[in-house]
């Protein structure tokens, strides 16, 4: 494998894994993944992993260089911003090729009852004085900003039960890690008497089913819009980024 051209992946999704996944087949290219580290237990990819923060755009660099990478595909979660900037500004300043893949946000539909919001702080804003039980599904990250909301009960989704008390008055843990059945997500939303969803638009099949889920029930969701898309090549399924990488070797 000497002289074997280098893919990194930044990764964190499922799409990341099926990119890795067939990347690691085509002969003469090497791949590596790269995850944020902040899951306990994560699915290993196909190719080699490594894990953890790089130290930003310039720490990004310097283990590009190192690594002598020649090639990435950033195919990290539609929220996660900054490791994307920090992504283009890595690459650009070094002449390595970039693809963003990301998947296209969900498209409210007939039935659906959305209040977007554009900041976490907005969609707490949409909640007050309006909901008692609240179904919340965005991200450790964001909790923060439901804290002052002392009178709703929340019902908190998280892939790893978390290893502090999270920063809310009144709440309880659920754990789990998509993909969900609509059924299961339903019965979740009845069970704990939810009048309230929040979620972010994250697009794909995954998480989907608790938005189907809310419609089944009639119930608002308030959804965090994304935030802007990082400038680059971009495609929206693996086959396209597949071909992408199929061009470039
Ligand atoms: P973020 O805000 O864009 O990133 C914060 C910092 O975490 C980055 O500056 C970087 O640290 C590090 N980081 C993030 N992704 C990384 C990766 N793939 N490899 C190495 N370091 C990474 O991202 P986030 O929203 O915290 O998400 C973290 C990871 O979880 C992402 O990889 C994402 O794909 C995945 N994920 C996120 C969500 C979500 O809802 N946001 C959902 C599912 C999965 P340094 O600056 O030190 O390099």
């Amino acid at each position: 494998m000497a002289d074997a051209r280098r893919l990194l992946i930044l990764g964190g999704t499922g799409e990341a894994r099926t990119v890795a996944e067939s990347a690691a087949q085509m002969p003469g290219l090497a791949v590596t993944t790269s995850l944020a580290g902040r899951t306990r237990a994560p699915t290993a990819p196909e190719g080699e992993l490594r894990s953890g923060g790089f130290g930003g755009a310039n720490g990004l660099a310097g283990w590009l260089r190192h690594d002598a990478t020649d090639a990435m595909i950033d195919a990290t979660h539609p929220f996660a911003a900054e490791i994307s900037r920090n992504a283009a500004d890595a690459c650009a300043a070094l002449g390595v090729p970039r693809l963003v893949l990301c998947r296209p946000p969900w498209r409210a539909q007939e039935g659906d009852r959305w209040i977007e919001a554009d900041t976490p702080a907005e969609a707490a804003d949409a909640l007050a004085g309006n909901a008692r039980r609240v179904f919340l599904s965005i991200g450790s990250g964001a909790i923060e900003a439901f804290s002052h909301l002392a009178d709703i009960q929340f019902l908190v989704r998280m892939v790893d039960a978390p290893e502090t008390p999270l920063p809310l008055n009144d709440y309880s843990v659920v754990t789990g890690r998509g993909p969900f059945e609509t059924a299961a997500e339903t019965q979740l939303l009845r069970d704990h008497r939810i009048d309230h969803v929040v979620s972010r638009n994250s697009g794909g099949e995954a998480t989907y089913a608790k938005i189907e889920a809310a419609r089944t029930l009639a119930l608002p969701v308030v959804m965090l819009r994304r935030p802007p898309p990082v400038a680059g090549e971009t495609v929206e399924t693996v086959d396209a980024a597949l071909n992408w990488l199929n061009e470039l070797t």
